[in-house]
């Protein structure tokens, strides 16, 4: 079968807006910049990808429980959480473009372009140099010229963290002009002053003055620390436990590009676990690798996903690392790991005056619990699984000709619908009016399509397209002897079955327990 091509992010892109996936907001008006709407096809696949989340962890665990805090929280939590005072990126503007950049950005794009990718080129050329025998990690320790350039990128970071941590902007600004950093709009290296920029939207509550400013919540985590007491007191759980959360969060992003994987307004999957101090990194290591699993349960290649531990921590964790997803921009966070400490619960304590402290009963003393947090965006993930799915191979048409083939590779578990019902010719009446009978069977059991325009060769394309794992079609012979076929999207392998087996078979198939027992 089906030779396999490269496919570029603007593929992904167009095919979002194309098939219903994702559209972006008040399109009609113009469109409002790094806000998107999901549509038909784009809302089941992301309530697919919600609910794999939130059965593996609540269901699939005693002692995670799940909370729905509000959007709108009382502006002294943003002041505890160290939002209002640090929640900010470092931006600056070229004056001749008048663009505007994060700085931090800046600089990493010119490590990425400039001093890594030479590095990757250099490992490349050895690999396949020495074939078999390459031995990468051998060579990243003792390459002269990969030491040289790596020194230099650990100076520029360091260099960079060191700026940023002790807020001095100047020196931000100076590394960019001793990079020789140019916009990549004008070409010029005309830049403003490195200004913080906080990233809270805000907006005033009913009595309309100052002192009802209100946050539109940038991270979910936040309510969760304070309902810490209230579930620890109404849910009869005992340390260690997690509280899992999915809602929105906003985020006023100074350079929003890439689709959704940077957003205004976005959905995170965040989980906090409390644990007694002196555990943490006990359970850092298992959400580490418990949560890598559930990537790879997904069928994602290892290859497409990697740990990145953090060089420099925030002043409140102990350790922290991302799990980054190769999108087709390169390899980027998709999920954050934090071993938070218990700086959270003590920071809220402090300003609401409550003790946020749990009784240990085997240790036979209260303590403020240790937070390990694992965060993931929502829509991160849906554009990972986008990229990771869309193919294009190629397939017989009617006369077996290979033909280009647009494939979108989900796993059945989250693809949108999970069955297509295809009469073989809509004109005749016995068919259709079996495969309406066989559709309003099966629809009760995941979520199916009824298609009876065009060329059966065309409707699979169709649902080849869509991700539809499974395609049944109705043809004469179903009349005679009540069989149908069921082709598989991806090997395009057609077998017949009886119609009393339909609804067993699809719902075995694209089952999300089939997830859930990898984990
Ligand atoms: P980044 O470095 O990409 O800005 P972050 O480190 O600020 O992300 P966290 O605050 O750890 O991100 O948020 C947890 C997760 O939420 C991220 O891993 C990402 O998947 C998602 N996320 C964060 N910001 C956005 C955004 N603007 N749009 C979409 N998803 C986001």
């Amino acid at each position: 079968m089906a030779k396999e091509q490269n496919t570029s992010f603007q593929d992904v892109v167009s095919h979002c807006k194309k098939l219903g996936f994702i559209y972006q907001s008040s399109e009609i008006y113009g469109g409002l910049s790094a806000v998107y709407d999901y549509g038909p096809y784009g809302i089941l696949l992301k309530n697919n990808i919600k609910q794999y989340w939130w059965k593996s962890m609540v269901q699939m665990n005693e002692n995670i429980v799940g909370l729905d805090a509000a959007i709108f929280m009382d502006p002294k939590v943003w002041k505890a959480s160290g939002h209002v005072d640090a929640f900010s990126d470092p931006l600056v503007d070229n004056k001749d473009s008048n663009k505007r950049y994060r700085a931090d950005t800046l600089i990493e794009d010119y490590i990425e372009s400039k001093i890594q990718k030479k590095i990757d080129k250099d490992v490349a050329k050895a690999a396949k140099k020495f074939g078999e025998a390459f031995d990468k990690a051998e060579f990243l320790a003792t390459n002269g010229r990969i030491l040289d350039r790596q020194k230099k990128i650990d100076e520029i970071l360091n260099r960079m963290n060191t700026a940023l941590n002790s807020g001095d902007l100047t020196d931000v600004r100076q590394l960019i002009i001793d990079l020789d950093i140019a916009c990549p709009v004008s070409g010029s290296r005309n830049w403003t002053e490195v200004r913080q920029f906080n990233l809270m939207f805000s907006t005033q509550g009913g009595g309309a003055t100052s002192d009802d400013k209100l946050y539109l919540r940038p991270e979910t985590a936040q309510g969760i620390f304070v309902n810490f007491l209230n579930v620890l007191n109404t849910s009869r759980q005992k340390i260690p436990f997690g509280i899992a959360q999915i809602g929105k969060a906003f985020r006023n992003e100074i350079v929003a590009r890439q689709f959704i994987f940077r957003m205004r307004e976005f959905e995170q999957m965040e989980m906090q676990f409390f644990v007694r101090p002196g555990q943490q990194q006990e359970f850092y290591q298992k959400w580490k690798e418990a949560r890598m699993k559930w990537h790879l349960a997904l069928g994602t290649s290892p290859d497409k996903l990697r740990f990145h531990d953090h060089e420099t921590l925030a002043h409140y964790a102990d350790a922290a690392l991302d799990i980054e997803f190769q999108f087709p921009f390169g390899f980027k966070e998709l999920e954050g790991v934090h071993s938070r400490t218990d700086f959270d619960l003590k920071a809220h304590q402090e300003h609401s005056g409550k003790k946020l402290q749990y009784f240990d009963p085997e240790l036979d003393e209260s303590y403020v619990p240790c937070v390990v947090e694992t965060s993931i965006g929502c829509d991160r993930m849906f554009l990972a699984m986008m990229s990771n799915a869309y193919q294009i191979d190629e397939a017989p048409d009617s006369k077996g000709v290979l033909k280009e083939r647009v494939v979108l590779r989900l796993h059945p578990a989250i693809a949108p619908i999970k069955c297509a019902v295809l009469p073989l010719v809509k004109k005749d009446e016995a068919l259709t009016k079996k495969a309406r009978e066989i559709f309003d069977t099966i629809k009760y059991s995941f979520e199916c399509q009824y298609d009876e325009k065009d060329a059966v060769g065309r409707r699979y394309r169709r649902q080849d397209e869509l991700g539809t794992p499974y395609c049944i079609t109705i043809d004469e012979q179903t009349i005679e002897d009540n069989t149908v076929t069921i082709r598989e999207r991806d090997s395009m392998k057609q077998e017949r079955i009886s119609v009393s087996e339909i609804e067993k078979i699809v719902s075995e198939r694209v089952d999300m327990r089939n997830l859930l027992k990898q984990l």
